[in-house]
């Protein structure tokens, strides 16, 4: 395929206002492809270079892009970096630039005008592998090269893609519903797709079986090591008392519910690999876990989902969340363990010797994990109790916050407690009520847009417009505008951290009311943990909209929280949770 057939669907994507047109224009777009191109264009179309998991670094900032260009259309940098700042966008400037390009630069893609979805994706490999000395010299030259041989609008996407920042605002139940249409009929099948998706975490893969063999080749796909599997997620509830319930199992297990990151860690020999909930390698951040699970897990092989924690071994408290971030710092992660020990608290099995657990209840997973895994402190499977009575539940989790954790998941020990990969459905149901006195937790929403900040915040954003996912239609509707609860610092870091999502107008998955609209949109990308007070009607927000009464739902006195960059958007709290929280506080 060419570039260019890719690069005039990507600008027809940019333009559409409704989520089912982007869906059919994908599906023709994916229809279309070659067997051998397919699983790229899916990655591309995300905005990305291959699966989240395989760890394709391009290592190309702002700065590279700018000299790529420079050189690519015989300009300097200074003048490129003047252009993308008055266009708002590096992919713009470079889409703007007329000049001839710099002597040499035909040397990887010879004949200019032609490029193909391959070359781009064989290109940005070749600057992927570049590293040690002279690596941004030759990334450089690679980006500039194929930036000589583009179209001014393939020009933008190159940018786009290699900076990160290709805003289509198209998520993989979009994707997922155009590849159903294009090669199975209708969207009604996605959920075979999505099944296969879950278990690969490898949308391209998924993409290529299913045009090459089918959905009987699409059913085959299976876990496989070093591949993460999408983590199962929690559901949440008003009232502890509605627990039980909810769960429906007569006996269900309270686990401790820790305050780290998750971390999925596959064991095959003695080599380990981690992964971060949104799906990462995050081996090198841990080395610590990495040899607690090579000590302690006795199976060959085994895949395990846990919590990695901050723990303090001299008080015997587990330390927040922001403690363990503190290890994000790459160049001083081994420093760093030293002084905040991370311990890996591990609450399920997914495979073990060669055999997936999914489809076993929770009880056989916890049985066979108690086995597989030689407890100590540094590692061991999560505290619980097993109980069928809200007392119980009710003291564990006092316990629980007394030793500094967040409070508890509750699970089902039915006979049907499969371990439901990228589900949130009622197994797994959390309970921690540390900040909000009226809803029982805070809400991770969805920042789509911003209104300009005046007075004391000219020159930052006043207010962010915030969403919450509903997962049935796959599009974002919104809940509050939320002005407060921002440091000064955070404050002056918004249009900095919302600067790579910036897009021009509404975009298709994301409904907002006239008078709703803000000055700035962002695509549906980042995630906010919001604190409110309550959940009421609104003729504003399109959250749980009915269309004839027109209403829908609102957040009351929202306070920002703390960024949740390990959350995509389609994690975020959903339309029907909001709906739920709205609806027993009313008949409470
Ligand atoms: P939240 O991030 O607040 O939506 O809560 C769900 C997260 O809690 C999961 O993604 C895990 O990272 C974390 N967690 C901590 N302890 C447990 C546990 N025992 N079982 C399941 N998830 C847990």
């Amino acid at each position: 395929m060419k570039f260019a057939t890719l690069t005039s669907c990507f600008e027809r994507l940019e333009a559409t206002s409704s989520r089912n047109d982007m869906t059919a224009l994908l599906a023709r777009l994916l229809a279309g492809s070659a067997p051998d191109e397919i699983g790229i264009v899916c990655y591309f179309v995300l905005g990305e270079i291959g699966p989240g998991y395989s760890g394709v670094n391009l290592g190309i900032g702002d700065r590279t892009a700018a000299a790529a260009i420079a050189l690519a259309a015989g300009a300097d940098p200074a003048s490129v970096e003047a252009a993308a700042r008055e266009l708002g966008d590096y992919g713009d400037a470079a889409a703007r630039l007329t000049g001839r390009p710099a002597e040499g630069l035909a040397e990887f893609f010879p004949t200019a005008g032609s490029l193909t979805v391959a070359d781009v994706h064989r290109g940005f490999m070749e600057i992927a592998r570049a590293s040690g000395p002279g690596s941004a010299d030759r990334k450089t030259r690679i980006l500039a090269a194929m930036l000589a041989a583009a179209t001014p609008l393939e020009r933008r996407y190159l940018i786009r893609l290699v900076t990160g920042e290709m805003r289509l605002g198209a998520g993989d139940m979009t994707l997922l519903d155009a590849l159903a249409e294009a090669f199975l009929g209708s969207k009604a099948q996605r959920p075979h797709l999505e099944h296969a998706y879950n278990l690969s975490s490898d949308i391209g893969h998924v993409a290529r079986t299913l045009q090459e063999r089918g959905l009987p080749g699409v059913s085959a796909i299976s876990v496989t090591l070093h591949r993460p599997i999408r983590p199962m997620l929690t559901q949440r509830v008003a009232l502890l008392s509605e627990i039980l319930e909810r769960i429906g199992s007569p006996v269900i297990a309270v686990e401790e519910k820790y305050d780290g990151e998750r971390v999925q860690a596959h064991k095959d020999g003695d080599d380990v690999t981690l992964f971060s909930r949104r799906l990462s390698d995050v081996t090198h951040q841990y080395p610590d876990i990495v040899r607690h699970v090579r000590r302690c897990v006795t199976a060959d092989t085994a895949i395990l989902d846990g919590e990695a924690v901050a723990f303090d071994h001299e008080t015997g408290i587990y330390r927040p969340f922001q403690t363990l971030m503190r290890r994000r710092r790459k160049h001083r992660v081994r420093e760093v363990a030293g002084v905040i020990p991370a311990i890996y608290r591990v609450f399920d099995l997914l495979y073990v010797n060669g055999e997936s657990y999914l489809r076993r209840s929770y009880p056989d997973r916890r049985a066979r994990l108690e086995e597989v895994l030689g407890r100590d402190e540094q590692i061991s499977p999560a505290g619980r109790i097993v109980t069928g009575d809200l007392d119980g539940i009710t003291e564990f989790y006092l316990s629980c916050i007394e030793r500094g954790l967040e409070g508890v998941v509750c699970k089902s020990c039915a006979e049907d407690s499969f371990y439901r990969a990228g589900a949130r459905e009622w197994q797994w149901i959390k309970w921690k009520t540390d900040y909000a006195p009226d809803l029982s937790d805070t809400l991770d929403l969805v920042v789509i847009g911003a209104n300009a900040g005046r007075g004391k915040r000219a020159g930052t954003y006043g207010s962010v417009l915030c969403a919450a996912y509903n997962n049935e239609e796959d599009i974002f509707q919104t809940v509050c505008g939320m002005g407060t609860g921002f440091s000064d610092a955070d404050l002056a870091d918004l249009p900095r951290r919302l600067a790579g999502v910036r897009v021009d107008r509404r975009p298709a998955r994301v409904m907002v009311n006239p008078q709703a609209a803000p000055d700035f949109w962002f695509a549906p990308a980042k995630v906010v943990e919001v604190l409110g007070l309550e959940i009421t009607e609104s003729p504003v927000h399109t959250c749980n909209w009915d269309p004839e009464r027109r209403r829908g739902l609102a957040l009351r006195f929202p306070r920002f929280v703390r960024w949740r960059d390990e959350k995509s958007p389609e994690v975020a709290t959903t339309v029907a949770e909001v709906a739920a929280m709205f609806r027993r506080r009313r008949g409470a």
